[in-house]
């Protein structure tokens, strides 16, 4: 059985006042549900005063991105060891990272090697842009992606492997995918991960969607059986996230 996830990612929202505020209000809401990893994602700066409100709570802080390099001379840099000081999630390859910040798939391979071997859990985000799906190239893009991302991760360590499938056409455009686009790509991310590392771990992997996810939205993609949670970013910044990570903890009780 897969533990869902509800993640928030607050991208370059919430300062540390704002982020400290923000977490008191939904902390004991959130830390009221059961059933589902809930994880935070502040921005770097406002990660210590976050960590200090989820203090004595199970709800999990994460990083939105992390460095190439295990530390040194690399000015403005956060390497992984030190995100693992005060968290145990990291954000992977976000669309926005790979879009703006031209992150390849070698280069997410590399920041998630170090995520792992730095023992925190990584979300590593997949997803195809408009003029690919409107190309019919979703497959190609998606496969050419988990491949290179994702492919010859240590294998003692690939059970921690958390996978986002992010259709970029759905980000933050209130235009969400329906739950048979998401459901048929995540199929397809799932195969290719036994694939690359057989059945068991496939079977395993937790595969969250992202795009344009509401308290409106979610349930409907948590009925699908493939579905193991949300990426959540715009929804994040409000109480509305407590709603959405209820939906999710609530959806595969009993499965
Ligand atoms: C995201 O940032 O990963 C995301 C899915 O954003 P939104 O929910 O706002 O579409």
């Amino acid at each position: 059985m897969r533990t869902p996830i509800a993640a928030g990612n607050w991208k370059m929202n919430f300062g540390p006042r704002q982020a400290a505020q923000f977490a008191s209000v939904i902390r004991d809401p959130l830390r009221a549900i059961s059933g589902a990893e809930i994880v935070l994602f502040p921005p770097f700066i406002s990660i210590p005063a976050v960590h200090q409100i989820l203090a004595g709570t199970t709800i999990g802080l994460g990083a939105q991105n992390l460095s190439d390099q295990p530390g040194g001379a690399y000015t403005g840099e956060v390497a992984a060891s030190m995100i693992a000081e005060l968290c145990q999630w990291v954000i992977v390859g976000h669309s926005e990272r790979r879009h703006y910040y031209g992150e390849t798939d070698a280069l997410v391979n590399s920041k998630t090697r170090l995520a792992l071997s730095a023992n925190l859990t990584p979300i590593v985000c997949v997803g195809e842009d408009l003029e690919d799906r409107e190309a019919n190239l979703t497959e190609r893009v998606i496969t050419t992606q988990v491949r290179g991302s994702l492919g010859d991760l240590p294998a003692e360590q690939i059970g921690r492997v958390v996978v986002a499938y992010e259709p970029v056409w759905a980000i933050g455009t209130g235009r969400a995918a329906t739950r048979q686009d998401a459901e048929d790509v995540i199929q397809l991310i799932r195969a290719l991960m036994s694939e690359l590392y057989g059945q068991g771990v496939a079977d395993n992997t937790r595969i969250l969607y992202g795009g344009s996810v509401t308290a409106a939205n979610i349930g409907e993609f948590m009925a699908s059986p493939q579905i193991d949670g949300a990426l959540v970013g715009g929804a994040s910044l409000k109480p509305e996230f407590v709603d959405i990570a209820n939906v999710i903890a609530s959806s595969k009780a009993g499965a």
